[in-house]
C-alpha cells in the first residue's frame, strides 16, 4: 500500500515517544508499504514561539532570549539523544543553526517592535523545522532512509494568507513529481503545518494544519490511505476529556468528520477533509500509545453502524452577537451590509439564526473576535437597519452530529426534550442544510453537563455493531 503518516505533536513529544514512532514506521516499511511521513512540533513548542513572538514584538524592556532558545535546544538535543544517538554529530549541529536562526529573527522582531503576518509564520514553522530533523534521523537509526523536506520542498503552494492558508491546486501536481520518485527507495519525513507562497514566502495552514498538511501531500501523492496517529484510538463520540464514557466511533463519512471538526473535535483539522474527499482516500485515525487498534475509519460510506447520532461535541471560546430591530423586516440587502461589514473585519461567524419575524439575527463568533465584530457592526449602525446589539461570551457552542438524523423525525424533539427536563436552557439553535448536525449554544457553565445528557440519551457509550 502506499501511506501518508501524520503525527501529531504528543505522538512525538519527547526522544521515547519519536522512537517509537520511527518503530512503528520502520514496521511498516518491512511489510512492503510505500510511505511518506508528516510530522508536527514536539507538543507545546508552537505555543512557546508564539508567546515568544508575541512578548518579543510588544515589549520596550529587553527580553532574554538566550533562556528561552536553551530551554528548546536542551529539548530537543535530548530527544535526539535518545531517538537518534548514531546521528547526535550530524543533526545536533543542524538543530543549532535552526535555534541560532530563530534567535536572530526574534531579535530583528523585538528591535523593530513589530510583528508582521509574515514573519509570525516564520518563527512559528521553526517547531516543525525542529521536530522533522529529529524524526528523520531517527527513521535513519531505524534502518529506513529517509529525507527531510520543507512543506515548501515537498510541494504545498498555498495563499498569501499568513496564520491560515489554503493549499493552491498547482500543489498536487508538485506533490506528486516530489514526493512520488522519492518514496520507492525512502521515506521523505515533510514538515507539518507550513507551505509557501508561489513567491516561496513561508505560510502556516491555521492551528493543527498538520493534519491538513497530510491530506494535501496524501491526496499529491496519490496514497491509497492516509493515517492520522494522535494519543487517543480514534475518533471519539465526545471529548474525551470531558466525557469519561466516551468510545472510539469505528467509522464516520467524510461530512460526518467534517462537521465534528468544525463543531470542536479538535482529533481532526476542518480543512483535512477536503483533500482527502475530493480523491475519495481513506483516512484513519489511530493511537501512536495503541498501535494495533484499528481506530477510525474515514471514508465516503462511513455506514457502519445504524445508530442516527454519532457524536456530541462542545466549541469553547465563542460568543453569542445578537442584533435586534424591527428595522430590518422586508429590507433587502440589510444581512449582506452586516456580513460585509463583519468579514472586512476578519470576523469568522460560526452559526447564524434569524428569527422567522425577521426582527432578530443572532451569530455564533469566535470569543476573540468579538470586539472586532461590535466594532464592525457600530460603524453599519449608522444605516438605521436595524437598533440594537447585544452581545454574550460566557457561552458555548453543542452540536450534535450523525448522517443518520437526515430524514428522521423527531431528533431535534429528543435532544431539547433531554435538556429541556434537566432544566438547561437553549440560548441559540441552527440546523445546517446537511442535517448532518443540529447545532446550538448554552451557557458556558452548562456546557459540560449537556454533553453528558445527550451523550447518555443517545446511548453513546454503548458498542458500536457492524
Ligand atoms: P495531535 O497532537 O495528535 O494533533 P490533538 O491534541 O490535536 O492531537 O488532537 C487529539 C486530542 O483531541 C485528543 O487528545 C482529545 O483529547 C481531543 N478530542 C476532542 N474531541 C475529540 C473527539 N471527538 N474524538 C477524539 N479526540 C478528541
Ligand atoms: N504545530 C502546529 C500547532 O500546534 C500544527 C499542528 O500541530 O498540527 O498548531
Ligand atoms: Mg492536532
Amino acid at each position: 500500500m502506499r501511506l501518508l503518516m501524520k503525527f501529531g505533536g504528543t505522538s512525538v513529544g519527547d526522544g521515547e515517544r519519536m522512537r517509537r514512532v520511527a518503530e512503528i514506521v520502520a514496521i511498516s516499511r518491512r511489510e512492503g508499504n510505500e510511505l511518506a511521513v508528516v510530522v508536527s512540533a514536539m507538543t507545546g513548542v508552537t505555543d512557546q514561539l508564539i508567546r515568544m513572538a508575541n512578548e518579543v514584538s510588544s515589549s520596550t524592556k529587553t527580553i532574554p532570549l538566550d533562556p528561552f532558545i536553551e530551554s528548546l535546544r536542551e529539548r530537543h538535543i535530548k530527544a535526539l539523544m535518545i531517538a537518534a544517538p548514531d546521528h547526535m554529530g550530524s543533526v545536533g549541529p543542524l538543530l543549532d543553526e535552526r535555534l541560532e536562526s530563530l534567535k536572530n529573527i526574534l531579535t530583528a522582531v523585538f528591535n523593530l517592535s513589530e510583528l508582521t503576518s509574515r514573519s509570525r509564520d516564520y518563527i512559528v514553522s521553526f517547531g516543525e523545522r525542529l521536530s522533522a530533523a529529529i524524526l528523520c534521523a531517527a527513521l535513519k537509526q531505524q534502518g529506513i532512509p529517509s529525507v527531510l523536506l520543507g512543506g515548501c520542498e515537498a510541494g504545498i503552494i498555498t495563499t498569501p494568507n499568513h496564520g491560515d492558508a489554503l493549499a493552491l491546486p498547482m500543489s498536487e501536481s508538485r506533490i506528486k513529481k516530489k514526493i512520488v520518485p522519492l518514496i520507492s527507495t525512502c521515506v521523505p519525513v515533510i514538515m507539518g503545518y507550513m507551505g509557501c507562497t508561489e513567491k516561496g514566502i513561508i505560510t502556516t495552514l491555521g492551528r493543527s494544519g498538520s493534519d491538513y498538511s497530510a491530506t494535501i501531500v496524501g491526496a499529491g501523492m496519490d496514497a491509497d490511505e492516509i493515517w492520522i496517529w494522535t494519543d487517543v484510538d480514534g475518533v471519539m463520540t465526545s471529548d474525551p476529556r470531558l466525557i469519561k464514557n466516551a468510545r472510539v466511533v469505528p467509522s464516520i463519512s467524510y461530512l460526518e468528520a467534517m462537521e465534528l471538526s468544525y463543531f470542536g473535535a479538535k482529533v481532526l483539522h476542518p480543512r483535512s477533509l477536503e483533500p482527502a474527499m475530493r480523491k475519495d482516500i481513506p483516512i484513519r485515525v489511530k493511537n501512536t500509545f495503541n498501535p494495533t487498534f484499528t481506530g477510525t475509519l474515514v471514508s465516503r460510506e462511513g455506514h457502519v453502524d445504524r445508530r442516527v447520532v454519532k457524536a456530541v461535541t462542545i466549541i469553547e471560546k465563542v460568543a453569542l452577537v445578537n442584533i435586534t430591530g424591527v428595522q430590518m423586516i422586508g429590507r433587502p440587502g440589510v444581512a449582506r451590509t452586516i456580513f460585509a461589514a463583519l468579514s472586512e473585519k476578519d470576523v469568522n461567524v460560526m452559526m447564524i439564526s434569524q428569527g422567522s419575524s425577521e426582527a432578530n439575527i443572532s451569530l455564533i463568533i469566535e470569543e476573540a473576535h468579538l470586539e472586532n465584530a461590535l466594532e464592525a457592526l457600530s460603524s453599519v449602525q449608522k444605516y438605521g437597519f436595524f437598533r440594537e446589539v447585544t452581545s454574550d461570551p460566557d457561552v458555548v457552542a453543542i452540536a450534535v452530529v450523525g448522517a443518520g438524523m437526515a430524514g428522521i423525525p423527531g431528533i431535534a424533539g429528543r435532544i431539547f426534550t433531554a435538556l429541556g427536563n434537566a432544566g438547561i436552557n437553549i440560548i441559540m439553535i441552527s440546523q445546517g442544510s446537511s442535517e448532518v448536525n443540529i447545532s446550538f449554544v448554552v451557557k458556558t457553565a452548562e456546557g459540560k453537563r449537556t454533553l453528558q445528557i445527550l451523550h447518555d440519551e443517545f446511548h453513546l457509550s454503548e458498542a458500536f455493531h457492524d
